[in-house]
This record gives C-alpha cells, sequence and structure tokens, in this order.
C-alpha cells in the first residue's frame, strides 16, 4: 500500500462547462451554497493543523471548476507558501488559463492538468454542452498560455467516449511527440451520467495502446508518475502518454489520495462513500483540532480496508455525486 500523501481539493462545486460525461445538462445537480463552501482560512487552518501533520505534503487543486474561483490565485499562493508542501498542482478546464496563468505560476504553481476531449472544436463544444460561439479557441490560448509561462508538467487529460472522441486519439497522442505535453487517456466511468455509459460504455486503455503502437510503437515511459497512470512514450517523442485505467484494472493497492469536497467532507475513496467525514461541520461546531485530526488519521488507516474491497457497497453501482461535486 502506498502512504496516503496526496489530498486532492475541490475549490468549487460548479463549473462553467456542462460536459455530457460529468455534468449533463439538465442533470439535477444540488449546489453547495456559497456559505457552505470550505473558505481559504478554513482550508489553511485543515491543511496546518490536521492534513500536514498526518504526512499529507501534495495537493491538487480541482473542482468543479477551480478557475471559477474568485480567490484562486490567493489559495494558490498561501499554499505554495506552506513549508511543508511538496506538490502543488490544478486540474482545470483552462477557459480562463490564458488570463490566470501568469499570476497562478507566479503564485507557486508549477503542475496543471487540463481537460482536452476534442481536437475539432464543433466535437469539443458538443461534449462540453456549448451551443453558442465555439469555446474551443479560448481553451486551446488557455494551454498555449500555460505553455508559454513554463508550466512543466503540462497533461493534457481526455475522456474517451466510445462514437464521440475516440476516433481522435491518435491526434491527441500525436501532441506528445514534438512538446513536453503529457497525454493522459482517462476511461470513462459510470459518474456523472449513467444513461451515456450505458448507451456508449468504455474503450480498455490497451485498445487504445493497440492503436498508438501499430502507428508509431510504443515503449514504456522512463518516468513512472505517483498516480495511476500507466506511463508510455512513442519512440522519440518529447512527452509521454499516461493511460488511466480504472474500469478495465483496479488501482486500489496504488491509490495514494484523499478528496476533500467543496463543502469540506473528506472522502477517502472515489467510488466508494463509506467513512466520510464533515470536517468543515466539525470546524464550525468547535469540535477540537486533536479531535478532527484523530478522525483523519484514522480514516487513512481504514482506507485500504474502504478502498476496493468495499468497492460498490454503498451505491447502486451508478454514483450518487458526480466528479464535480466530489472532486474529480
Ligand atoms: N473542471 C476541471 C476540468 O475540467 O478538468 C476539473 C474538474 S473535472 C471533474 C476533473 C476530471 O474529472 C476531468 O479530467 C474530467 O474529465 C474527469 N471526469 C469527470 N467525469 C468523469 C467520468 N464520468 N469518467 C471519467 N473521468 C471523468
Amino acid at each position: 500500500m502506498n502512504a496516503i500523501d496526496y489530498l486532492r481539493i475541490s475549490l468549487v462545486d460548479r463549473c462553467n462547462f456542462r460536459c455530457q460525461y460529468c455534468m449533463p445538462e439538465g442533470a439535477d445537480l444540488s449546489y453547495v451554497l456559497q456559505q457552505d463552501l470550505i473558505t481559504q482560512d478554513e482550508l489553511l487552518v485543515l491543511l496546518q493543523e490536521i492534513f500536514i501533520p498526518i504526512g499529507f505534503t501534495r495537493f491538487r487543486l480541482t473542482g468543479g471548476e477551480p478557475l471559477i474561483r474568485p480567490d484562486v490565485v490567493e489559495i494558490v499562493r498561501a499554499i505554495a507558501n506552506l513549508p511543508e508542501t511538496q506538490d502543488l498542482s490544478m486540474t482545470t478546464n483552462a477557459f480562463y488559463l490564458e488570463k490566470l496563468a501568469q499570476s497562478l505560476y507566479e503564485a507557486g504553481l508549477r503542475r496543471i492538468n487540463i481537460s482536452l476531449d476534442s481536437l475539432k472544436p464543433e466535437v469539443f463544444d458538443q461534449i462540453i454542452g456549448n451551443r453558442g460561439r465555439t469555446r474551443w479557441q479560448q481553451v486551446w490560448d488557455g494551454i498555449q498560455a500555460a505553455h508559454q509561462v513554463g508550466f512543466n508538467p503540462l497533461k493534457l487529460n481526455m475522456v474517451v467516449i466510445p462514437g464521440v472522441n475516440d476516433s481522435e486519439i491518435l491526434d491527441l497522442a500525436a501532441l506528445s511527440i514534438d512538446r513536453e505535453w503529457h497525454i493522459r487517456f482517462i476511461e470513462f466511468m459510470p459518474i456523472g451520467n449513467g444513461d451515456l455509459f450505458s448507451d456508449r460504455g468504455w474503450v480498455a486503455s490497451e485498445e487504445l495502446r493497440r492503436q498508438i503502437r501499430d502507428r508509431w510503437g510504443l515503449t514504456e515511459g522512463q518516468v513512472r508518475g505517483n498516480g495511476p497512470a500507466d506511463i508510455f512514450q512513442i519512440p522519440g517523442a518529447k512527452g509521454t502518454l499516461g493511460f488511466i485505467s480504472q474500469m478495465s484494472e483496479c488501482f486500489c493497492d496504488r491509490c495514494n489520495r484523499m478528496r476533500l469536497s467543496a463543502d469540506g467532507w473528506l472522502r477517502p475513496c472515489l467510488l466508494n462513500e463509506t467513512g466520510q467525514i464533515d470536517l468543515k461541520g466539525g470546524l464550525r461546531s468547535g469540535v477540537p483540532l486533536a479531535d478532527l485530526r484523530r478522525q483523519v488519521r484514522e480514516l487513512v488507516f481504514l482506507k485500504p480496508e474502504i478502498n476496493y474491497k468495499e468497492r460498490d457497497s454503498g451505491t447502486t453501482g451508478r454514483y450518487a455525486r458526480t466528479m464535480s461535486q466530489i472532486g474529480g
């Protein structure tokens, strides 16, 4: 079992996109009220008094869409300045990245993952539920801005959905050849849009690798990530290709993370709803920090049990909360 030292922090559960596989338009989502969002001060107390003392040193800011949170740059600066922070990263859809990339970098962010599910503007707009002027170009400009500013590694995430964007695997993979960009292919999970999942299903990473191998060859990369991705490389490419295969493969034994939702619930496992702790509620009702720390320590200890052994308990096979609510 890995050391559990990585916390994914959802800054807000809302998003400016309506990705059909995540939070499709019309889905009945109940958002966290503004006053129930964890504040910057509360987040810092939780990090300094609870998570860091029990060994968490790596943090990722996500959502919803983290860049719609007005204090995102200050939050980055505050976490980057904690002496114990060994790694700080963000997952974003990049729509607001062009204007924020420089400030985020100056505030101390160095690693960024950007969701990019298609290189074709019309397919992209269809996936993100956009009917107006295309949003693809602004996202692409955000990616370029992150590249210019010097984010490294810069990772692009693609959720592969059969019949929607699976014809673009080679085009996405090709982006890793000339630039030090890392492309991550994610198997579609039945979280967020169970109907789309039942209708389309998912493509196994091995099938994607077969297509890439047939075109260019594929070597196992030299860098093994900290996370669940299996890393490969097109021979001679500057970047890498990662495959996150949570449907075709169980990587619970490698899982090193917990998730803090935008309303301050700590969740030990993405696919399991047992064991969650209401840390914000505890803070606001004056539970002593030492008690909260003890509860979190116990949950960290229990996590291996909670992981795949109980993978489906507490759910009906479709998950009650979307990635945007959990903090994907
Ligand atoms: N708004 C940001 C973004 O677009 O990257 C961060 C939040 S988003 C929920 C985080 C990641 O979750 C994205 O890479 C997204 O593609 C992934 N995701 C959401 N729903 C998913 C699903 N049903 N299956 C697989 N990945 C999913």
